[in-house]
């Protein structure tokens, strides 16, 4: 939309795109709970909308914005991450090949593990971090996506999106990128040369841990797009409007949001990391992390609210400490206004390269010195 040109995502986001209801002149888009839509006399839908599975008016105001944000041809709102990222893969052939790393969310890794065969897929997990481990894994001609997490969960580890979309192309295979821990205020991959994005909005994109939702970018309006849109609207994965209404709100905020949740990430892992109860700290943000050049050169402004630290003592230590906190919340998730601890290896379970005495954080946008002083009485035990 041409009146967008020149404002930054944060005004983008801040104002929900500047759109007015025409009808109303309210500055707060409606909530189209409408699940049908009357047919015009001639019995076409000129409006645009006929039914609400394939398509709703709240979801596509929400699909504009996410897709502003990324620089996206196309965008489309699902009821989760996991629906957003399942529909991807589901748009391929039988036969096809996919890469993906081997640190990745622990839900997708295991679907791709064992659900994705019985669509036909065959997965190959590499250290995507490595651009010669993710040379040697892709099949030319065969390999249709590579995807990549970056950081991902929930060792931080980072990809080189511009990397891997050189190693994707070449092999005729698209790029796809879980960008959710990166946000589109730190990280487009679609600019660095990445097909798809893909977001858990549960996370930073609401906000406010009260919305389960997803998103899938296209960096084309093509015929992925168009397959990807009939799969969401035949197996019944749009996003509600009232959740997609909900999401709308939270983006005003994002970036204020990402920028205290990713200062906050960066002092607590500084300070940790001379901690004495902390064996080690994974945070892209750290000059010593493996990560922290190609996260430099790829993320813009911060390095994301998450980080990981191993607790001297092994498992037991950990799980005690994380039991001794009282302003951190003990919860799985992430991205919202308040901190998460979480002992993630009790989440991940078997085939998980996490460590066991892993405690991921997520920094929310509490005051610095109170997050440092509840986790540091924690550790001490
Ligand atoms: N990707 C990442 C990085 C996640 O952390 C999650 C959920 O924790 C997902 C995808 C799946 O998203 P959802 O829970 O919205 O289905």
């Amino acid at each position: 939309m041409s009146e967008e040109k020149g404002w930054t995502r944060r005004t983008l986001a801040a104002q929900a795109l500047g759109r007015i209801d025409e009808a109303t002149g309210g500055l707060i888009p409606p909530l189209h709970v409408t699940t049908t839509f009357l047919r015009d006399p001639d019995n076409a839908y000129s409006r645009g909308y006929g039914y609400g599975r394939p398509d709703n008016a709240t979801v596509r105001e929400g699909e504009k914005i996410v897709g502003a944000l990324e620089g996206a041809a196309a965008t489309l709102l699902f009821g989760s991450g996991m629906s957003a990222a399942v529909a991807l893969f589901l748009s391929l052939a039988p036969g096809a090949h996919v890469v993906a790393p081997r640190a990745m969310y622990w839900s997708l890794r295991n679907w791709l593990a064992a659900e994705a065969a019985a669509f036909g897929l065959e997965v190959t997990f590499c250290e995507t971090e490595d651009l010669a481990a993710l040379a040697a894994a892709v099949r030319p001609g065969r390999t249709k996506i590579v995807w990549l997490e970056t950081p991902s969960n929930p060792l931080w580890g980072v990809s080189d999106i511009a990397g891997a979309a050189r190693i994707a192309h070449g092999a005729g295979a698209a790029l796809a990128v879980d960008s959710t821990c990166a946000t589109p205020v730190f990280t487009r991959p679609i600019a660095l040369g990445a097909d798809f994005v893909m977001h858990s909005a549960t996370k930073y994109l609401n906000g406010h841990s009260d919305v389960i939702a997803g998103a899938l970018c296209f960096a084309r309006d093509d015929e992925t797009a168009a397959r990807v849109r009939k799969i969401r609207a035949g197996h019944g994965m749009i996003l509600g409007p009232f959740e997609a209404f909900l999401l709308i709100r939270g983006l005003r905020t994002l970036d204020l949001r990402v920028r205290a949740c990713a200062a906050n990430a960066m002092s607590l892992a500084l300070r940790l990391s001379n901690h004495a109860g902390v064996a080690a700290v994974l945070y892209p943000g750290l000059a010593f992390h493996a990560g922290h050049e190609v996260a430099r050169r790829q993320m813009h402004g911060g390095f994301g609210g998450m980080l990981s630290i191993r607790v001297r003592g092994g498992e037991r230590a950990a799980i005690a400490a994380a039991a001794r906190v009282k302003l951190w919340k003990r919860a799985t998730s992430l991205g919202g206004v308040e901190s998460l601890i979480e002992h993630r290896a009790s989440v991940e379970g078997a085939g998980s390269p996490c460590p066991p005495d892993l405690l991921r954080l997520s920094a929310g946008i509490e005051d610095a010195e109170d997050l440092w002083g509840d986790i540091d009485q924690a550790l001490k035990g």
